[in-house]
């Protein structure tokens, strides 16, 4: 969105070990730290937000099993220690089939960069994601998605730094995620064991062209949002209507806050046309909430997170000067 203000205090731990160290640090001063990802599904308030935000921008390796001559099974169990670094950017492998298609992923791999990297392995199950920014933390937690699959769809399992900051190894048979939730609660996302299915990577990189066209038609793909600010409501709730349906239906697509306006492109998305604020941005959302509200009888749940601070205001006024 590219507003809001900036963090009192900000850690960014570069090995599973240092982020629990961080967590676990905020624990033991009573602090409930905020976990960033890509950021490119939050709001966060203007001026000062309080308290620590630990980004996880620099815990991006991934690796394939068995990688560094060890047995695949050590490979896997070992997440957090060392490995070697298996896959550089861009790197030319050939496509085999007999490989074990399955990744480990840290927390703060992008998205794009672990499509890319999939698609040049020839492993198959992500291409819907195409088009999606943010991380792989950010991504299991959410379980992006969207008509053309979900994060969860090639998750194998998830090691996460649980309430007490421990890490603890998640089978996907023990997870429950629904729509844009990947149930996790407050356990924090350390990396992932991502299964995939082998196939060549032409079809692969046609799939992916594919989606993309389609999705440049009708998202606001080079404007500055945060992706889809409402979730589809249930169906049987709204008719079958989608959240940007009902935003066009209801007469708010012309909305605007300042410089944050309702996307002419997408009812869904709201666009930062300059020089919006994150105060702007959450008034236009609960503008556009209530127009929807009244005209549809449709009540519909943010998808973006918000992180307001100590107050629960957006303003710049609210926050604490350090
Ligand atoms: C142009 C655009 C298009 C988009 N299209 C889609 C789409 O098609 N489908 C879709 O689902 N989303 C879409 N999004 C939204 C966004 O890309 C996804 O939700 C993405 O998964 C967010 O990841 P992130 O790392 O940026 O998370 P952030 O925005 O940093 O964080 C989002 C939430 O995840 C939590 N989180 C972050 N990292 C971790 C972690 N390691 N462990 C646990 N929790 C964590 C944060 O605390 C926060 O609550 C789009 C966004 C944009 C800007």
């Amino acid at each position: 969105m590219r507003v809001g203000g900036q963090a009192e205090l900000l850690l960014e731990p570069t090995s599973p070990e240092e982020f629990q160290q961080a967590y676990k640090t905020c624990l033991e001063r009573g602090i409930a730290p905020y976990i960033l990802g890509g950021g490119a599904n939050l709001l966060v308030a203007d001026g000062v937000l309080p308290g620590v935000v630990i980004g996880t921008e620099r815990l991006r390796r991934l690796f394939r099993p068995g990688a560094g001559g060890e047995s695949e099974e050590e490979s896997l169990a070992q997440m957090p220690g060392e490995f070697d670094m298996a896959l550089p950017s861009g790197s030319m492998v050939q496509d085999d089939p007999a490989r074990d298609p399955r990744l480990v992923v840290w927390a703060g791999c992008t998205l794009p960069a672990l499509l890319r990297a999939a698609r040049d392995l020839g492993y198959s199950g992500l291409e819907g994601l195409v088009g999606v920014p943010g991380s792989l933390g950010g991504g299991v937690a959410m379980n992006a998605g969207g008509r053309w699959g979900d994060m969860w769809d090639v998750v194998e399992s998830v090691r996460v730094l649980d309430a007490d900051g421990e890490f603890k190894d998640v089978a996907r048979a023990d997870c429950t995620p629904t729509y844009r939730n990947g149930g996790l609660g407050e356990e924090w996302v350390v990396g992932a064991v991502l299964k995939f299915e082998p196939k060549p990577r032409l079809l692969i990189q046609e799939a992916m062209s594919d989606y993309l066209r389609t999705k440049n038609k009708v998202q606001p793909v080079t404007e500055w949002s945060a992706g889809c600010i409402y979730k589809n409501p249930p169906a049987e709730d709204a008719d079958g209507r989608s959240a940007g349906e009902l935003v066009e239906q209801s007469g708010a697509k012309e909305l605007s806050c300042g410089d944050a306006a309702v996307s002419e492109r997408h009812g869904n998305f709201i666009v930062n046309r300059g020089k919006a604020r994150a105060a702007d941005v959450f008034e236009l959302m609960q503008t556009v909430r209530t127009h929807v509200l009244d005209a549809t009888g449709v009540e519909l749940e943010y998808e973006v997170k918000r992180w307001m601070g100590d107050t629960g205001e957006m303003g710049a006024g609210a926050s604490r000067p350090t």
